[in-house]
């Protein structure tokens, strides 16, 4: 039974069973088949003693223990043997688990040693070698191909080596244990799959370089496959089970704004986005989707239509944005927007009077108001609704799915949720993380725009930079000069900022500059004061900290000056350069740094100076840092994948979704027999991975 608890293995003891539980979370016969090799290695050759070289990786040699020694250090001690094949002689070395080990080396027989060496003037000995007596080397498959399993001091110094795990996998082999196929017969003659008994067999035993490809291309098939099953049967059964608001009118309001109103043409994007929208507004079911736009794409314009939509229809609607600032600039665009219609907008922030938020919520209540926008205070519990029809709520990376999921409660049934975010994720990890959400993009700027120039400088040539500051400034254009903020030291980047302030006030000298500064610790009065002298083109320069980073809209400035632009992450850097060209003058982001950049830092700013892309940026932020990284650690159940790699194999992800879509179209329950091997497999992954539980 592949089920089987792993201490039942032939070989593994109740010590070993535990450390696999423990340190590899192996519990079943099935964990350690899935436990997959993370390279392969040539075992057919051998080499002599005194032909070895510094850059050989890993060696194997024949030869005799002739004599053994344990060292006493303070460290613990170490075990030395010393290893003769004829040609010269070589220290084998054991620094964990001697006892275990000394007890069981044999002098004067022959062994194959296999391992990596250390070099010590100019002489090669081997730490911990992989140690088979030859005789029983032979009776094993010698292979141009072995597997190396990942290891940790831990396991090795317990005696759980490579050659431990090649033993147990073989012994599982040879017990016969069933392997069943989870894919249909369909699926595997169709995409010329490698069946699965046979791939497992190859990715632990390879019998030939393309066998083993064909093995690792079914299996990394096979995990993608299997996740998104599961987040498209979560999105389909969310559809039937969550009942939504109806909105089939195109009425009188969203007609005249769309025929008289519009500010502009929308782009090809837009109207498609738009498009899915309403088309997910007429299904019955509650709509959940995602908006993925680059900054400045026009996200508002579409989240204005769709509020529309929702008042044509008798319901009301909510736009919530992360911050202060950015709530009420939503609020003035979109009062600005539809000032000729009869519609009833207010604000409600932190920092609402009482008075007034009374009256609002009275207006809510009776419905008089029909678009409410503001911040996290929109989601408390005394927000009432008359009837809430639409929630968009915009920049989501700031709220939680928690404080998301509130937003669900303001009506009997659950509005339509409209999530809007500027941080372009890769579209292979959306499919991972977001894949039981609908998702929309926006790939498309407005016409007319300009290519933001970027460059990066060093910290020494900050007087040229400020030159070409002040020539930007006495054009009538602002600038922002930006600073880290790192929750870690917040104290140290307090001092920069405010030692910048200074040497930035030496250098552009009142009165013929007037600069603002923002950052944290203000209160948000004085925030909202300095950012309205900003924007009211009172102040030409804007010193902050990445306070400003989301959302905010002052067109008329040119230059985005990041300081230590190293210590920013790369969707950070696209932010905040999203800041500026945003009008119809051309605009510039100056990279500041210092001349030691780490390889990675080096790569983030080539990639921002050499792509305005998000999308472009968002892979590459991938590459660097990781899925895990980029979207945080609760999704890493998602992410926590045992073959396939979402960068590398971002095509077999596309077509392993694909490929379930499909069959979930014809067969949603899987209870055709054709896929009662997919139905077993699937069952079964729910029953007995505790990572898969988790993933929601
Ligand atoms: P974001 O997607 O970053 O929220 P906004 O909605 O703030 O972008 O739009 C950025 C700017 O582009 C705004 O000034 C907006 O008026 C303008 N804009 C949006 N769509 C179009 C369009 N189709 N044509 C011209 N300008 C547009
Ligand atoms: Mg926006």
């Amino acid at each position: 039974m592949i089920n089987t608890p792993i201490a039942y293995l032939k070989g593994v003891g109740p010590l070993k069973a535990n450390l696999l539980q423990s340190e590899l979370h192996i519990n079943t016969f099935a964990d350690l088949l899935e436990f997959y090799p993370f390279r392969y290695i040539d075992r057919s050759q051998f080499y002599k003693i005194n032909q070895l070289q510094q850059n050989t990786a890993e060696v194997q040699i024949i030869g005799k223990i002739t004599s053994i020694s344990t060292i006493e250090q303070q460290k613990g001690n170490r075990l030395v043997a010393q290893f003769t094949d004829g040609t010269h002689v070589m220290d084998l070395v054991w620094f964990k688990g001697v006892k275990w080990i000394k007890s069981n080396l044999k002098t004067n027989i022959p062994y194959v040693a296999f391992g990596k060496l250390n070099w010590f003037n100019g002489i090669p000995n081997m730490p911990h070698p992989d140690l088979e007596l030859l005789s029983e080397f032979e009776k094993g498959i010698q292979t141009k191909m072995q597997a190396i399993y990942p290891s940790s001091e831990k396991l090795l110094a317990k005696g759980l080596n490579n050659r431990t795990f090649i033993k147990l996998i073989k012994q599982m082999f040879s017990e016969h244990i069933l392997i069943k196929e989870s894919l249909s017969a369909k699926l595997i003659f169709e995409l010329n799959l490698m069946p699965r008994k046979e791939a497992v067999f190859n990715i632990h035993f390879p019998t030939s370089q393309a066998h083993l490809s064909k093995a690792q291309y079914r299996l990394k098939f096979e995990e993608f496959f299997f996740i998104q099953l599961q987040l498209l049967r979560q999105k389909m059964n969310r559809k039937k089970k969550l009942k939504g608001y109806i909105f089939d009118k195109v009425g009188a309001n969203f007609n005249t704004f769309f025929n008289h109103h519009l500010p502009f043409e929308l782009t090809n994007a837009q109207k498609n986005v738009v498009k899915e929208i309403r088309k997910d507004m007429v299904t019955g079911a509650q709509m959940n989707r995602l908006l993925q736009g680059d900054v400045g794409s026009g996200k508002t314009i579409v989240a204005v239509l769709c509020i529309l939509i929702a008042i044509d229809n008798g319901f009301q609607a909510a736009f919530l944005a992360p911050t202060e600032i950015l709530a009420k600039q939503h609020f003035s665009a979109v009062t600005k927007l539809l000032t000729a219609l009869p519609i009833n907008i207010a604000l409600l922030t932190g920092a609402t009077k009482p008075k007034e938020r009374r009256q609002q919520f009275a207006d809510l209540a009776s419905g008089k108001l029909n678009i409410l926008i503001g911040t996290h205070a929109v989601l408390e519990d005394k927000v009432v609704f008359n009837n809430l029809g639409l929630a968009i709520i915009d920049e989501q990376h700031r709220f939680g799915v928690a404080q998301r999921s509130k937003m669900w409660l303001k009506n009997k049934l659950p509005p339509h949720i409209l999530v809007m975010t500027a941080t372009p994720i890769p579209r292979t990890l959306a499919m991972s993380v977001y894949g039981d959400l609908d998702i929309s993009v926006i790939d498309e700027l407005p016409p007319g725009r300009k290519e933001i120039v970027t460059g990066h400088r060093f910290d020494s040539n900050r007087l040229k930079v400020f030159k070409f500051l002040s020539e930007e400034i006495a054009k009538g254009h602002q600038v922002y000069i930006v600073y880290p903020l790192i929750q870690e030291s917040e104290q140290m980047d307090y001092k920069d900022l405010m030692d910048g302030y200074e040497s930035i006030s030496r250098y552009f000298q009142m009165p013929e500059y007037q600069i603002s500064i923002m950052h944290g610790k203000m209160k948000p009065e004085a925030k909202d004061y300095e950012m309205q002298r900003f924007v009211k083109g009172e102040t030409q320069i804007m010193v902050a900290t990445t306070v400003i980073e989301v959302g905010v809209d002052v067109p008329n400035a040119s230059v985005m000056l990041i300081e230590s632009a190293e210590r920013f992450g790369l969707s950070q850097l696209h932010q905040l350069r999203g800041r500026v060209g945003r009008g119809n003058t051309q605009s510039f982001c100056i990279l500041m740094s210092g001349n030691k950049l780490s390889d990675e830092a080096k790569v983030r700013l080539d990639t921002m100076v050499n792509s305005n892309d998000g999308f472009e940026i968002a892979e590459v932020d991938l590459k660097l840092r990781g899925p895990g990284n980029l979207m945080g650690t609760q999704q890493s159940g998602v992410l926590n994948l045992k073959i396939a790699d979402l960068v590398k194999d971002a095509e077999l992800l596309k077509l392993a979704r694909q490929s379930a879509l499909e069959i979930l179209k014809t067969d949603p329950d899987l209870l055709n027999p054709e896929n009662k091997f997919i139905n077993a497999a699937y069952a079964d992954k729910i029953k007995y991975n505790n990572l898969w539980a988790n993933i929601s």
